[in-house]
């Protein structure tokens, strides 16, 4: 598998935030997220071959039960399945954070489904030269759906500014049997400022819409730093 980085951390993010996990980010996406902050694995991807039995020593190096797999887009990774279900062959908990583009019948104990919205297209970035692929790719309910039916999930968005909840709210009429309190919104921000600065009004519209407030403690503990 084409890997950025292994790590363990304390998951920052989500339902789970709080838990140490091995996290194993794959690199490649096939988003280009104007704001991405792991341009590492999209943007100017990057990264080493690493095989699936070598990253499952690597985690049974610490004492944790939860697998973080993330990117990137692990969904894009040719050897995703074979690696949760080595890891759920194993007795892990897994963890896997995608876009909600790409689906297919995987091991995976919660769903992380973040779906992209318009806030995040690159009409300006590298002068505009990725904004349409972004755009065909980023919106797609059925395959948030087939998740949605498939696992346990948690859909997180990334707001930028209260508009984004009609988005928001255009996507959930088209999905069924969501669960609110397994919606979260997040201030979108690379550092623990960024975030205090959203965090009251998009506090508030969770209180509005009946959503969860998503933390992302990794940034108070570490900043944006890579391996956390
Ligand atoms: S989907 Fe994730 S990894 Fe891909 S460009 Fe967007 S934020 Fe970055």
């Amino acid at each position: 598998m084409q890997i950025s980085e292994l790590f363990y951390s304390i998951q920052g993010e989500g339902l789970l935030a709080g838990l140490p996990s091995f996290f194993v980010r794959t690199s490649g996406c096939n988003l280009r997220c104007r704001w991405c902050d792991t341009p590492y694995t999209s943007w100017r991807s990057e990264g080493s071959a690493i095989c699936v039995d070598e990253i499952v020593r690597a985690v049974r190096k610490h004492d944790t039960q939860h697998v973080v797999v993330t990117g990137g887009e692990p969904m894009i990774s040719p050897d995703i399945k074979s690696l949760t279900e080595t890891l759920a062959g194993e007795g892990y908990h897994i963890t896997v954070e995608t876009a909600g583009t790409v689906f297919e019948d995987i091991s995976c104990s919660l769903a992380s489904i973040s779906p992209k919205l318009s806030n995040s297209t690159p009409w300006k970035e590298e002068g505009g030269k990725f904004a349409d692929r972004h755009e065909s790719l980023r919106d797609n309910a059925s395959v948030v759906q087939s998740f949605m039916d498939r696992y346990p999930y948690q859909l997180k968005f990334v707001i930028d500014t209260a508009d984004d909840m009609v988005e928001i709210e255009a996507l959930l009429a088209q999905l069924h049997n969501v669960d609110r309190s397994r919606v979260l919104l997040m201030p979108q921000s690379v550092s623990k400022e960024q975030f205090a600065e959203k965090s009251h009004w998009i506090a508030e519209l969770c209180l509005q819409h009946g959503f969860r407030f998503g933390t992302r403690i990794h940034l108070d503990l570490y900043g944006n730093t890579r391996g956390t």
